[in-house]
Formats: structure tokens, sequence, C-alpha cells
């Protein structure tokens, strides 16, 4: 993306958080700054508006931010999934293991219809798993995962590696 440097150098980095070893990637400065979050949504509006997308499905909580403003340009659906136990009707999950222990993301089963062009989206990728398992949920469901697209890839964390393996497109605004 033309303005990858620039959104990268306005996304925080908080060294030992929420654990001591763990660089977190902050991006409330970058959501503070009114002209930098219309050049992160333009990337994206800019590189799918010609994919006949039917739907944007966005990962709780932080994949919302990015995917509403999208879908609305874009003017397409919007999707959420959830974390477990948080949507009212009937739903599928995919259960996936993390470092230690497991989680789980929700859809409405009457979220997709077959077929339905979806882009995936989230804020982050590191190990990929909770992409992953949204990805593999959304083709449960019958919908066509066209693309994941992320605000920020940790290439040596491997995460969007093992989702490319599993047939999926990755798209990234900064690595
Ligand atoms: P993964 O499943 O290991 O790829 O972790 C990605 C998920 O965890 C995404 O939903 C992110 O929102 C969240 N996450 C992990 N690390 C960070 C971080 O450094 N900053 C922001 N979100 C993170």
């Amino acid at each position: 993306s033309i303005y990858g440097d620039y959104i990268k150098s306005v996304i925080r980095t908080v060294p030992d958080w929420p654990q001591p070893g763990i660089n977190f990637r902050d991006i409330t400065p970058l959501l503070q700054n009114s002209s930098a979050f219309r050049k992160l949504i333009d990337s994206f509006v800019h590189r799918y508006q010609d994919m006949e997308l039917d739907a944007i499905a966005a990962i709780d909580a932080r994949g919302f931010i990015i995917g509403a403003p999208v879908a609305y340009e874009l003017g397409c659906s919007f999707v959420p999934v959830r974390k477990k136990g948080k949507l009212p009707f009937r739903t599928i999950s995919e259960t996936y293991t993390l470092e230690y222990g497991k989680s789980e993301v929700e859809l409405h089963s009457d979220a997709f219809r077959h077929g339905d062009r979806i882009l995936l989206m989230d804020d982050l990728i590191a190990t990929g798993g909770t992409m992953l398992a949204a990805a593999k949920l959304i083709t449960r469901s019958g919908g066509h995962v066209v693309e994941t697209a992320t605000i920020i890839d940790l290439p040596e964390i491997g995460g969007s590696s093992r989702i490319r393996e599993a047939g999926f497109g990755v798209f990234a605004v900064c690595s």
C-alpha cells in the first residue's frame, strides 16, 4: 500500500503489554489522527472497489472499526464475526487454539447467501489463528472469502504464511 510506511509511523508499540515479552501494536494513535484514519480506510476502499464484494465480515472488536467504514464506502453489507456467546440468533462457530487455551468465533447462520463474495477484515495478524478460524467459518457457511485484509501483519510470527497455505489471500497495509 502506498500509505503503508506512513500508517506504520502512527501505530504505537507498547512493550511488555499485556504480558512481559509482548510488544503490543496499539492503533489508537492512528484512530486519533483523522487524516491517517482516512488514508487507512481509503487504502482498503481503493483495493476492493472493483472486486464486486457482497459483504465485509469483520472480527470482534478492532476489526469492526475498519470493516464498517469500508462496507459503508463500498456499499456492501457488514457482518460481525463475534467472540463466543455474543450473537443472539442461531449461530455456527469455529474453535481454535491459542498459545494458552482455546478461543471461539461465531457467525449468525443466516449471515451470508451461498456464494456471497466476502472480504474478511481484522486489525492485526500474529499467529493467524483468529483470521484463519473466521475464514474457515465463512467458508463453512457458504461464503466465498475473496481475501483477508488487515492493518498490520507481523510476518515473523508466520500467521500470514499459514493463512496463505490454507488457500486464502492476505492483504496487509503495513508489515
Ligand atoms: P492471532 O490470532 O494470533 O493472529 O492474533 C490476532 C488477534 O489478536 C487479532 O484479533 C488482534 O486484534 C489481536 N492481537 C494480537 N496481538 C495484537 C497486537 O499487538 N495489537 C492489537 N491486536 C492484537
